[in-house]
């Protein structure tokens, strides 16, 4: 990172990507002082030789820039204390995205760089898409908040395609964020404990495609499309994308398939029927999504088509983990809400339920359109009793308790079963009171998934 270069930093919160970003800004010669309120961070800094300091006892009228972890509240439910003090001192407070986008500004502006951001998808539409284009032979750097730093991507180049996704934290410390393709995939309440009410939370997300060279814009929901409108009515070209249907100018997905009519390129129909990773209408606006971003950045037709046939997917989410004569097994562990869940549920006619974990507020009531489509539920962890509760006499249910045994009794339930049918652990719920997360989660669902399979029971 060179354009800090001599610049006094401020760091806090060092994480995997406050780690990263203290890196980069050292080896670009800033003058940086970090600081986490966990010693055992500081200490891990310290042995990676980055200068830490009590940000307490610094001068900070005399700092250029403050660089804050994304996890960390800037705003609600109330600013952190650092935040206090850089506001004090009239020091802006900037992150990670903030910093990659000004230094390929810098350094390589004709550089494609897709940003992606929304309530729900984010992370299978920025996969789809960096999938696409590394098919394509795209030099294809993937990163944010799926899992990699995005100071830890190659540096800008004009040859580099960056696809980075973006929480709204992100997009709040990156004030000036000016994407070629930005694209906004959806907007419901969700992190409204972060950023206090819906108003704020939606106008911190339409900075993202405002900024940018290129907007698409999700039109599904009354949210996102007005931000939409507003940017048409400013005179800004909007390409929309939906998973319901037609949209004017963009890309959406009707009967299984992805349709494109925008201006300035021909029709096209991508038909998704056959590609097991993106089943389910939520991601067919995912897969309309990407269709519209991988036009604006040069695709041919033929090379998105063959990039969507060839996605894998990603771990833990609606992801085929095998298949036990008539059922198939599904660990959608990262649904950790009942939306989410609700999503899962809609794609499959047949479901025997694994579900339960540490509860939401909620629960599970707001599902019950789908109850007719559950021939039995499993209910695990500290929600059993109150989704046992919720399920009632409407969907038969055993308690499992555990995920294992979950397991085991919907295999066998399963496989006594004529009918094709879908095992489906969808939990609506945190995995904290039994697992370390929602991957440790998913992956012990693969294993026993496995296990039943090694015992002989696959069938064809
Ligand atoms: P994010 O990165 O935004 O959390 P993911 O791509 O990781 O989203 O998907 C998480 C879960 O959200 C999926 O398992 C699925 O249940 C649901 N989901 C995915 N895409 C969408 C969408 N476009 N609309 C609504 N829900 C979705």
């Amino acid at each position: 990172i060179e354009s800090f270069a001599g610049k006094r930093i401020a760091l806090f919160g060092l994480g995997g990507s406050g780690l990263a970003t203290a890196q980069a800004l050292l080896e670009g010669g800033a003058d940086l002082v970090a600081f986490d309120d966990n010693p055992e961070s500081v200490a891990k800094a310290d042995a990676a030789g980055i200068a830490t300091g009590n940000l307490h006892e610094i001068d900070w009228s005399r700092l250029d820039g403050f660089v804050l972890s994304p996890g960390v509240p800037l705003t609600h439910p109330k600013p952190h204390w650092s935040v206090d003090l850089a506001a004090r001192a009239g020091v802006p407070v900037i992150g990670d995205v903030e910093i990659f986008g000004r230094e390929r500004r810098m350094k390589a502006p004709e550089s494609p760089f897709v940003a992606i951001t929304g309530t729900n998808g984010k992370s299978t539409t920025t996969a789809l898409i960096a999938h696409c284009l590394a098919q394509s032979a795209r030099n294809t750097q993937l990163g944010g908040n799926i899992g990699v730093p995005v100071l830890t991507l190659a540096d800008p180049s004009p040859q580099n395609h960056y696809v980075v996704e973006c929480s709204s934290y992100q997009i709040d410390l990156a004030p000036t964020l000016q994407p070629s393709v930005g694209l906004l995939l959806n907007l419901t309440p969700d992190h409204l404990d972060r950023h206090g009410t819906m108003e704020h939370y939606a106008a911190v997300k339409e900075r993202l495609v405002a900024g940018a060279d290129h907007a698409v814009v999700g039109d599904d929901d009354e949210w996102c499309r007005a931000i939409g409108n507003r940017l048409e009515g400013a005179g800004r070209r909007v390409v929309r994308i939906s998973g319901r249907g037609p949209v004017e100018n963009g890309a959406f997905y009707e009967d299984g398939a992805v349709l494109r009519r925008m201006e300035g390129y021909p029709e096209a129909r991508f038909d998704l029927g056959a590609i097991g990773s993106l089943r389910g209408r939520h991601n067919g606006q995912n897969a309309a999504a990407a269709v519209a971003v991988l036009t604006l950045c040069g695709l041919i037709e033929r090379d998105i088509a063959n990039g969507l046939k060839s996605f894998p997917g990603l771990a833990h989410r609606m992801e085929e983990v095998g298949r036990i004569g008539n059922a198939l097994f599904i660990n959608d562990s990262k649904a950790t809400n009942a939306d989410a869940a609700g999503t899962a549920l809609a794609s499959f006619e047949r479901i025997y339920w694994i579900a339960g974990g540490l509860p939401k507020e909620g629960g599970i009531a707001g599902l019950s359109a789908f109850f007719p489509r559950i021939v039995k539920a499993y209910l695990i962890g500290e929600a059993a009793p109150q989704f046992a509760a919720t399920l009632g006499e409407s969907v038969p249910f055993e308690i499992s308790a555990t995920l294992p045994n979950a397991v085991a009794s919907a295999a066998r339930d399963a496989s006594s079963d004529a009918m094709p049918s879908a095992v489906l652990l969808s939990p609506a719920c945190a995995s904290f009171d039994q697992y370390r997360n929602f991957e440790v989660r998913g992956d012990a669902f693969r294993e026993a998934v496995e296990t039943l399979r090694g015992q002989g029971n696959e069938a064809g």
